[in-house]
């Protein structure tokens, strides 16, 4: 029955100076998150998107996956007509048809909005005369102007669209329209969940593994990069790069305490994640941290850890508890890979009794015996874009 969809943009961000630049860059994600379709086209009618194929079939794909792309307010599967009177009536009745066999539609409203004024019929009288003859075509249905069944919309731009659904999306803001940072993506529950929520803001977000192969598989690997596949359904394409900290579990293992090992390899890991952001343009870091979770989520722990380096880093899930973390990323689609067994770097390395209270003073003590430079510089060189 449809042949377009038409996409509307949250009002608050897209006004002013900026509309353009948004509408180019939700324009280009779209385009990204149906990268599979084959003979769609992206236009643009008086402040709406249009998405059209030529496979009506793929309608309904092509719906799921525009729900998901940020910035995106609300969807419409619409039928493209000629702006041609007659034309537009008996479409609109063969939608109505079409609805009528879905459900149960006893009551029903005509709303015209006239976007083009050089169309020769005003929108109240054109909805009175489609409304008419939809009452001519289906004797049983009535016309309810206050709460109808189902709303027969007419929206006349250089083309004209009719349709009735409007589909509820994700929300959020346009990627790239609140700058970008680098997340620091395990194959844990929590960390892509913490992507999902900055990029939902509007941040463009690249993102940051660290492994230690050989000690860690290849199916780590894939299982970070599954994540990263099933975030870009939302935010489009993400960078990802990945580190081999092992030179440095090795360092610490032979010069250091057992239980200091994660905070001093976790302070290796935000010195390396500041470097690559610094370098790549990337302003904030973003980790899945949660207050209170492990030993080195500890207030303390965080103090000392984050003093390592002078870049801000966001913790969307900061208070958020495990269940509701868990509930997130079920929604999302990232927890069923994130529960597969392949672990990262930190769980091979991780000390039976971590620390929960270090002292920045020690901790600094220990990693005096590393050589942090050289050290930052040999893992540095194993970094790689997937
Ligand atoms: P997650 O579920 O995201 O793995 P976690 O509960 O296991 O988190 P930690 O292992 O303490 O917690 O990690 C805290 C955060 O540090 C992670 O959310 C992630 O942002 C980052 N991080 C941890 N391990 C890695 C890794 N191997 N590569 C990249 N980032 C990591
Ligand atoms: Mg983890």
């Amino acid at each position: 029955m449809y042949n377009v969809v038409a996409v509307s943009f949250g009002e608050i961000f897209l006004k002013g100076k900026n509309r353009g630049s948004f509408e180019h860059k939700l324009t280009e994600q779209i385009r990204y998150a149906l990268k599979e379709y084959k003979d769609v086209s992206i236009y643009k009618e008086l402040g709406k998107v249009f998405i059209q194929t030529k496979h009506i079939d793929d309608m309904d794909g092509i719906i799921n996956k525009i729900k998901k792309v940020f910035g995106i307010v609300v969807i419409s599967p619409s039928i493209k007509v000629e702006k041609d009177p007659e034309i537009i009536i008996e479409k609109a009745i063969e939608l109505f048809r079409y609805l009528k066999e879905k459900q149960n539609i006893k009551t029903f409203k005509v709303n015209t909005k006239r976007g083009d004024k050089t169309f020769p019929v005003k929108s109240m009288d054109f909805s009175a005369l489609a409304g008419e003859k939809i009452l001519n075509a289906f004797p049983d249905v009535t016309v309810d102007v206050h709460n109808p069944d189902i709303e027969v919309m007419i929206d006349i731009k250089k083309n004209c669209y009719i349709s009735s659904e409007r589909i509820t999306t994700v929300g959020g803001m346009p990627i790239g329209s609140c700058g970008k940072a680098l997340l620091l993506l395990s194959g844990g529950i929590d960390s892509p969940v913490a992507g999902y929520m900055i990029a939902k803001r509007g941040v463009e977000i690249s993102a940051l593994y660290f492994h230690t192969y050989p000690f860690t598989s290849e199916r780590a690997n894939e299982k970070v990069k599954r994540l990263k596949e099933i975030l870009e359904e939302y935010c489009g394409k993400i960078k990802l790069y990945s580190v081999n900290l092992l030179d440095v579990h090795k360092a610490i293992k032979e010069h250091c305490r057992e239980e200091e090992t994660t905070i001093l390899a976790r302070r290796f890991m935000m010195r390396i994640a500041e470097r690559i952001a610094e370098e790549n343009g990337l302003e904030m870091l973003i980790t899945g941290e949660s207050l209170g979770q492990v030993a080195s989520q500890t207030m303390k722990s965080m103090i000392v850890i984050e003093n390592s380096i002078e870049m801000p880093i966001l913790k969307p899930v900061i208070g958020m508890d495990k269940t509701e973390i868990m509930d997130k990323a079920k929604e999302i689609g990232t927890y069923e890979t994130s529960i597969l067994p392949y672990d990262d770097c930190c769980s091979v390395f991780a000390p039976s009794h971590p620390l929960i209270n270090p002292k920045l003073d020690s901790i600094l003590i220990s990693e005096g015996r590393l050589n942090v430079e050289e050290l930052i510089n040999k893992v540095y060189s194993t970094l790689e874009v997937i």
